[in-house]
């Protein structure tokens, strides 16, 4: 994370080495406060995919912006890294469908249930 916002830091702010003007510093400050803090424990999402935003509006919006413009830096300068964010990406997706898909099964099998159940009605009286 520090690596990302040196990236674009450098790029942006004029500074070097990783360095962090004051405005980046207290951004990641408050990205990690609220990272340890995440009240999604440890099954927490990639903050980017996450639908809580808990930074606040200004702040996502700053944090996402770091996060996307430095993708293709990260990329060159730290591949592993740049690979490992973009798998747990793509995992949170594969989680998300997987989890839509169990829903979809849930819900035809609770309506089918629900058919079932009327018809049976429908022809107990019938035979009454
Ligand atoms: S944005 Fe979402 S995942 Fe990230 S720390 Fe906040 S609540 Fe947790
Ligand atoms: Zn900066």
């Amino acid at each position: 994370m520090k690596k990302t916002f040196g990236i674009y830091c450098n790029k942006h702010h004029g500074t070097k080495n990783d360095k962090l003007c004051p405005k980046c510093t207290a951004l990641l400050a408050t990205v990690m406060t609220k990272m340890n803090r995440c009240p999604y424990g440890i099954t927490k999402p990639i903050c980017d995919r996450c639908e809580i935003q808990c930074f606040g509006e200004k702040q996502t919006k700053e944090f996402m912006e770091i996060m996307k413009s430095t993708g293709t830096g990260m990329f060159f300068k730290h591949p592993i890294m740049a690979i490992k964010h973009k798998m747990a990406s793509m995992s949170v997706d594969y989680s998300k469908h997987e989890m839509e898909k169990r829903q979809k099964e849930k819900d035809k099998a609770k309506e089918k249930n629900a058919q079932e159940k009327a018809k049976a009605k429908e022809k107990a009286e019938k035979d009454k």
